[in-house]
């Protein structure tokens, strides 16, 4: 339990200025995005007693020495975009909002890899990779506000996946500062790196906590597949470092489609002839949505796929060209690149239609593509 006696011992741990206990802190820290319905937010209750926002590794270690010491719940937090409640302080105790590590620390052409501080926004990574024409190959739709390390920790796919992969494809190495302080870097540690001190978690060693990894043995001997997708229930995930790839053209087509079973089938199509860096659909009822917050563009028909190709002028332009010309099977339209550079540019707002107000929880669902049509179906 965290009490207020530990509040100075905190402060002097991680600085006075990125330190808070007043009530406007702690309010903000117990909500992430997502508005939860009245009747789970009774059952959980997250109530934040008080955020810290460490600068260092070496901050980060203390605060969970000290926490481990005298059995403070810790919950790490990037920028409460993930809307699944993973950040929610829902023991109370201490938030570790990770957003000021957020520095770039290394760029490395030769192994084209790059090393960030967890707290590092996307959006800003991207930014300053641009400036030196190099890119990440798979980002978020919430790059605008989310963190590597938050990624890194809620795992998933995003942009740039369907070429590249999700998260996991990305990351070379992770530090990791594990529940007893102890710094790690997750490529020079062992897959069975909780074997031998036996499940430890950050909530005073509740027994019965026992993390079964998902980790492909055969291709990762390493503990990094481990601490991907962990949600933070590892440890603070400090420093990540990414594949990187030279910055290339970025063609976006949007097609559009008068009903579900044509829109599939050119999807499938899309991903036989080409293998684009982006590949998102829009139904008909979602149009509709987007249509009543002025956000649908005037296209043909109502069920809409952004395609987004990636590399040189002359290999978008083949790939684009392979597209096109299959399109007609499906009965679709391809539309004008001004609405083609809208959709791509609103990749990053997809829940623009929330204005109309409150709707079910989002979730995530992997289907395969051959059985999309039944999967919109139900
Ligand atoms: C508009 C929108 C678009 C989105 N698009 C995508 C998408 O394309 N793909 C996708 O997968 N998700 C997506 N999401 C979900 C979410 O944005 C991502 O999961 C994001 O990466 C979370 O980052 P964050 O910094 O906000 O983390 P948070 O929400 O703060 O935390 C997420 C989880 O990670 C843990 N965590 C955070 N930082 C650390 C750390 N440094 N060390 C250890 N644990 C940590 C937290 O405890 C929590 O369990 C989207 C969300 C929104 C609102």
């Amino acid at each position: 339990m965290i009490r207020r006696k530990h509040f100075q011992q905190l402060a002097d741990i991680v600085g006075e200025d990125y330190f808070s206990a007043e009530d406007y802190m702690t309010h903000l820290y117990s909500h992430d995005i997502a508005a939860l319905p009245g009747i789970v937010n009774d059952v959980i209750n997250p109530q934040a007693k008080a955020v810290a926002q460490p600068t260092t590794t070496e901050v980060v270690s203390n605060l969970l020495k000290f926490c481990k010491k005298e059995n403070i719940p810790v919950v790490p937090r990037g920028h409460g975009t993930s809307g699944y409640g993973g950040a929610l302080p829902t023991r109370g105790g201490l938030v570790v909002e990770m957003t000021r590590m957020n520095q770039i620390y290394n760029i490395d052409r030769d192994a084209m890899t790059i090393e960030v501080g967890a707290g590092i926004i996307w959006g800003k990574l991207l930014e300053d990779l641009e400036d030196e024409e190099l890119s990440v190959a798979a980002y978020p739709s919430s790059a605008p506000s989310s963190t590597v390390g938050g990624w890194v920790a809620a795992g998933g796919s995003g942009v740039g996946s369907t070429k590249y992969g999700g998260i996991k494809e990305q990351v070379v190495d992770i530090e990791v500062v594990l529940p007893d302080g102890e710094v790690i870097r997750t490529k020079e540690s062992p897959l069975n790196i909780f074997m031998d001190a036996g499940p430890e978690s950050f909530y005073g060693g509740d027994a019965s906590f026992y993390w079964e990894t998902e980790s492909d043995t055969t291709t990762d001997t390493t503990s990094t597949s481990m601490f991907i997708d962990s949600n933070g229930a590892l440890g603070i995930i400090t420093k990540v470092v990414l594949k990187i790839i030279p910055l290339r053209l970025i063609r976006p087509l949007t097609i559009s489609f008068p009903n579900r079973e044509q829109t599939i089938g050119a999807m499938q199509e899309i991903l036989r002839v080409a293998k684009p860096f982006y590949l998102h659909f829009i139904t008909d009822e979602f149009y509709g949505m987007l249509k009543e917050v002025d956000q649908a563009p005037d296209t043909a028909g109502e069920w809409l796929v952004l395609c987004a190709l990636e590399g040189t002028e002359q290999e978008t332009e083949i790939e684009a060209k392979k597209i096109i010309e299959s399109m007609g099977m499906y009965h679709g339209t391809v539309e004008s690149e001004e609405i083609a550079h809208h959709e791509w540019d609103e990749r990053f707002y997809p829940m623009r239609i929330k204005r109309l107000g409150p709707s079910l929880a989002p979730s995530e669902v992997y289907v395969p593509l051959e059985r999309m049509n039944d999967f919109i179906n139900h």
